[in-house]
């Protein structure tokens, strides 16, 4: 493992090791990358919304310190892949569902099919990356769960 590689790790042991949420050490922890945490609000409405999480910081906020470690390294920084990185991150926390689960292992990479089984509206816009559903009542262009620029109309 070079630098770059450690810190990734470090930084994606210490957002899966904190409480569900986030909690002190892993605000801490942003903030020596000087990353910016979510809001005790928009945390709320994340804890409240279909994206459910059984332990671990928010994807989101491990992707703004990842992004500080880029920043750092910038040449070992180059192939890295963000967004599959956090779906790895994703997938450890997210609660085991049983079936579901199975589906989506079975699919890996294709969140469409599992996201397909659900009982989801269509026309809601969809994170390409982790699957979560766009706020409709809010303007934003990153999902707001995982910080992926990737959204699609399904
Ligand atoms: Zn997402």
């Amino acid at each position: 493992m070079n630098e770059f590689e450690k810190e990734i790790d470090a930084a994606f042991q210490a957002a899966w090791h904190a409480d569900k949420g986030g909690d002190a050490k892993w605000s801490g922890f942003m903030e020596q990358y000087g990353a910016e945490p979510l809001t005790d609000g928009l945390k709320k409405e994340l804890l409240n919304s279909e994206m459910k999480i059984s332990r671990g910081a928010f994807p989101i906020e491990l992707r703004r310190v990842m992004e500080k470690i880029m920043a750092k390294h910038p040449n070992e920084a180059k192939t890295f892949a963000m967004d599959q990185k956090v779906l790895e991150y994703y997938q450890k926390i997210k609660p085991f569902s049983g079936l579901n689960d199975i589906f989506a292992n079975a699919s890996t990479g294709t969140q469409k099919y599992s996201q397909g089984l659900q009982k989801e509206k269509h026309n809601t816009i969809k994170c390409k990356n982790c699957g979560a559903p766009r706020l409709e009542e809010m303007q934003y262009d990153n999902c707001l769960f995982c910080g992926s620029a990737l959204f699609e109309t399904a």
